[in-house]
């Protein structure tokens, strides 16, 4: 096992890995921008250093510093947490050729996963089904054209690059499609730095269903259940939940094992998330595998009962994983609130500033992983999510009341979130009926 690991990451996962790293025994090594040196995760680690200024590219993204604090501390493994360096193939490859673990996937896993064009002809391969759609990236309009006339209007455009949500577009008749396409290549060189888009059919009114894997490097594969992560709002989770209200043991069985044999195609070794789309006829789509521990990754947690930081941990060292497939037994319900530093009642405008009250919830069946605390600042440089709010319930319907109870006893002053807006959404009846897809708060307008 690892005797101390540095934490590549700030916020509420900083904080989550370096609490498991605490039970397990391993040393922590926490690293921080300048704008980050009163951070929970600073307060929290063995030992913590800072990486550079704020900015992240200069801080949290800067390879050689991450990597120099690791090796002078005489770390022996780099957790990236989500973000960031998370699923950088070249980062990853440093960290091996300084004989430091990276607790994550291979370099290649993630380089082939990362690039979804190419993820999606690897899955084809390995017999996962995948949203009809272009082979590879589209080099020539005509060809996008042609393949959409096959599987029919409407269409996406996305990003072979993507995350985040961004770089996609949906055309629904030919001319938007060749608009689509100069557009979502623009979009994505922008933002990622390569052009490259492929086509997918679009599903009209899908759900988003993800399965969470593990996997060791003896040959262990194990699938725990699904989460629903319909609720978005620009494509972005908002909320999430174990199990799901649309899925029967039979099709959780089918994309488990569709889920197992995409980890497979690629050797994967430590967390990840394996998503897809699924229809009202029960048809599921590969949609994109994350090869990293994910926001929502507490809601199976709780269901399962398997700490994922601690299995990733045991299998990037290179030990089996504690638990089997037969040991995974869904219990009861869990569902995540995404609060963040959001004005969810002036369309989710953002809303930096200092955190002058804070009283989380608590009591039984209720988890807060976050990194705020009175007096806390929240600056416009990173991500906006200050907490999240889980809950357990032996039901669906324990689970939305226990949150409704939650949520209303969260105190944030000095700061608007998005509490108002999960209020709303518990309290929506066709949300509580778990009648919802991808396309929920675009119909319902809860804010
Ligand atoms: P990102 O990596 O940017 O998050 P994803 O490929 O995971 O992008 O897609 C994000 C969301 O976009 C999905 O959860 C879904 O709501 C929507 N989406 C993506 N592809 C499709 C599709 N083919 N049909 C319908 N919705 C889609």
């Amino acid at each position: 096992m690892f005797e101390k690991i540095l934490i590549a990451n700030r916020g509420e996962i900083a904080v989550r890995i370096i609490r498991t790293c605490k039970e397990m025994g391993i040393k922590t090594v926490a690293i921080y921008s300048q704008a980050d040196q009163d951070a929970l995760h600073v307060q929290l680690a063995d030992e913590a250093y800072c990486v550079g200024p704020t900015s992240s590219k200069e801080s949290y993204l800067h390879m050689t510093n991450i990597m120099s604090i690791a090796t002078i501390t005489g770390c022996d493994g780099i957790h990236p947490g989500y973000g960031f360096m998370a699923e950088n193939a070249d980062f990853a490859e440093v960290c091996a050729s300084c004989g430091v673990t990276f607790i994550g996937p291979s370099p290649k896993a993630i380089e082939t996963m990362g690039a979804k064009a190419k993820a999606r002809e690897t899955m084809k391969l390995a017999g996962v089904p995948i949203v009809p759609g272009t082979e590879g990236i589209i080099q020539d309009i005509d060809i996008a054209i042609k393949t959409a006339n096959e599987i029919g209007y409407p269409v996406i455009v996305k990003a072979t690059a993507g995350g985040g949500g961004k770089g996609m577009r949906v055309a629904w008749t030919r001319d938007e499609l060749t608009k689509a396409v100069s557009m979502a290549q623009q979009e994505a060189e922008t933002a990622f730095g390569n052009a490259g888009v492929y086509l997918e059919k679009y599903l009209e009114e899908p759900r988003h269903i993800e399965i969470q894997i593990i996997a060791d490097s003896h040959g262990n594969v194990v699938h725990l259940g699904e989460r629903d992560c319909s609720i978005q709002r620009r494509h972005q989770k908002l909320v999430e939940e174990a199990p799901s209200p649309a899925i029967e043991p039979e099709i959780r069985e089918q994309m488990g094992e569709a889920a197992i044999a995409a980890a497979k195609a690629v050797n994967y070794v430590t967390a990840g998330t394996v998503e897809f789309l699924l229809d009202k006829h029960n048809n599921f789509y590969f949609m994109e595998m994350n090869t990293r521990i994910q926001v929502e990754h507490p809601v199976t947690e709780y269901v399962t009962g398997v700490d994922l930081i601690k299995e990733q941990l045991l299998a990037a060292a290179g030990l089996e994983l504690s638990v089997k497939q037969e040991d995974i037994k869904i219990n009861g319900w869990a569902i995540e609130c995404r609060i963040n530093a959001e004005d969810s009642e002036r369309n989710f405008m953002p809303s930096p500033g200092t955190i002058t009250a804070y009283i989380p919830p608590g009591g039984f069946g209720v988890r807060v992983d976050s990194a705020a605390y009175q007096g806390y600042q929240i600056t416009p440089f990173y991500d906006s999510m200050i907490a999240k709010v889980i809950v357990h319930g032996a039901t669906r319907t324990e689970a939305i009341d226990r949150m409704y109870r939650a949520l209303s006893e969260f105190r944030i002053e000095g700061i608007k979130t998005t509490i108002p807006f999960h209020l709303k959404l518990l309290r929506n009846e066709a949300f509580v009926a778990g009648d919802f897809n991808t396309k929920f708060l675009e119909i319902h307008k809860i804010m």
